[in-house]
């Protein structure tokens, strides 16, 4: 069995399946292509060395054996493979380009040694694809996916075996550093970190989710991304709770987006549709928003978190992402690119599909949709405690000189002025927007489905 994003024993089909066999081999590969993309900060290495950790024990625990490796995929697998032997390999299906083409690539190998190889469910609730809206295709607007997705036919959860054989373990160790701060990888943490948050919290969810101070949210997203935690787990787990109506939602929101990119693995990279917009590149003005220096303090109290926690609110990942956007109108792949550069949660799927809906150029009905951070501030930080523990500078402020400070007291503290102007950069943007949309005749396409 070879792990990849499904990092846990509970409810995981591929291990299930391969656990039928007689004598069962474990590996998981640190792909050296991955881990140089870019995509990797120290953090999110970090978790997933505590997820194979926490795997391998887990394993262990029951007398399996964990075979971790570094390299090229591909390369590693085919050694392994050869190896032990192996006359079936099982594998959970993944659905980004790059996981697909990794498939392709195995599936060819094992076709020509005779080996059978074998792909599983389990990245999400319901598969990419089980659902179509009536003309075929994917489902391209949230709510008809949402109810459908709620009434879908579901696996029952798998519970996880309880034995098997030979511990030993292998994590190549200069791939780790530690930081003490960052949310704990693996399965366990995962689980307790979901059984805590449904106790005591998912009944306020709706209310409270919006408000970056409180801290509020679940948490679970990186758990969610690396299958530490089963997404259909989740969902048994919260449903009739009090108040999970919501949070069940949000699930269903990153299945969302996950069957859409199963059907457009370009879209990591690729407008999902082509608004014909313009974008420009000034690279003062891109640093500013990465290191949180622009002199808007929502966005830069947002980038901060992001560069130190490597995690961030929703609703401050779409005031960032607006601003970058919207305001400086940079292209949405860098915003992306540079947010799969810090995130421990960093997810192809989520990551590019939310910040095509909020460039515009991805499923949302409103390419327009601007997010004002010194209205979004005042609506969700009102008394000032996010920005003010992320940016020192105004942490002794009063809450409206934090969320909006005049000149004279940035200049007091040491706080920049806004890189440019909320208003006119959105008014520009929009006469852009209008006059490149002109040229084009497919401005919006069907959203019937
Ligand atoms: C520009 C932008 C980039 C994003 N990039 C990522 C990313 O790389 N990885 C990622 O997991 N999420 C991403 N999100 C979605 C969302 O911000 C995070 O999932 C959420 O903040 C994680 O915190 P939580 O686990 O406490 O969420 P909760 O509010 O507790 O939600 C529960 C779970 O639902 C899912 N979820 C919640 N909101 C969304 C959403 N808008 N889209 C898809 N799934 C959602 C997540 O799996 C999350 O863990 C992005 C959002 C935006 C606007």
């Amino acid at each position: 069995m070879v792990f990849t994003r499904d990092l846990r024993i509970d409810d995981n089909p591929a291990l299930v399946a391969a656990l039928q066999a007689q004598n069962t081999s474990f590996l998981f590969v640190f792909d050296q292509q991955i881990l140089m993309s870019g995509d990797y900060s120290a953090k999110k290495l970090q978790f997933l060395d505590e997820a194979i950790s926490d795997l391998s024990k887990s394993l262990a625990s029951l007398g399996g054996d964990l075979t971790v490796r570094k390299g090229r995929w591909l390369e590693e697998v085919k050694a392994h493979v050869t190896h032990v032997n192996a006359a079936e390999l099982h594998i959970a299906k993944d659905h980004s380009n790059y996981a697909r083409r990794r498939l392709t690539d195995l599936n060819t190998w094992c076709g020509s040694q005779s080996i059978a190889l074998h792909s599983h469910p389990g990245i999400t609730a319901v598969e990419p694809g089980q659902l179509q809206p009536a003309g075929g295709g994917e489902y391209k607007v949230f709510t008809p996916f949402w109810k459908a997705w709620l009434k879908a036919p579901k696996r029952t959860p798998l519970a996880a075996p309880c034995a098997i054989k030979k511990p030993l373990r292998d994590i190549p160790s200069d791939l780790i550093t530690q930081d003490p701060t960052a949310p704990k990888g693996g399965e366990s943490f995962g689980t307790r970190q979901l059984m805590t948050w449904l106790e005591d919290s998912v009944k306020s969810y709706e209310d409270t989710r919006d408000f970056p101070s409180q801290n509020t949210t679940s948490l679970l997203s990186p758990y969610l991304h690396f299958g530490c935690i089963s997404p259909l787990r989740v969902l048994a787990l919260a449903n009739n709770r009090q108040g999970s109506e919501a949070f069940i939602r949000q699930l269903a929101w990153r299945e969302f987006f996950t069957q859409i990119l199963a059907k457009r693995p370009d879209a990591s990279v690729v407008d999902y549709r082509d608004r014909g917009y313009q974008w420009t590149y000034n690279k003062k003005q891109f640093d500013a928003w990465c290191s949180g220096y622009t002199g808007v303090p929502l966005v830069d109290a947002g980038m901060r978190q992001l560069n130190q926690q490597g995690l961030l609110h929703n609703r401050i990942r779409m005031v960032v992402a607006s601003f970058l956007v919207k305001n400086l109108h940079h292209d949405w792949r860098l915003g992306s690119s540079y947010f799969m550069s810090q995130l421990i949660d960093g997810d192809i799927a989520s990551n590019s599909l939310n910040w095509q809906w909020v460039a515009g150029t991805g499923t949302g009905n409103n390419p327009h949709r601007v997010l004002n951070p010194t209205t979004q501030a005042k609506r969700f930080d009102r008394t000032g405690k996010y920005i003010r523990t992320w940016i020192p500078e105004l942490s002794e402020l009063q809450p409206n000189d934090a969320i909006d400070p005049s000149n004279s007291i940035r200049r007091k503290v040491g706080y920049p002025e806004p890189i440019v102007d909320h208003h006119q950069s959105v008014k520009a943007f929009k006469q852009n927007a209008t006059k490149n949309n002109e040229q084009k005749s497919f401005y919006f396409p069907n959203d019937a489905s």
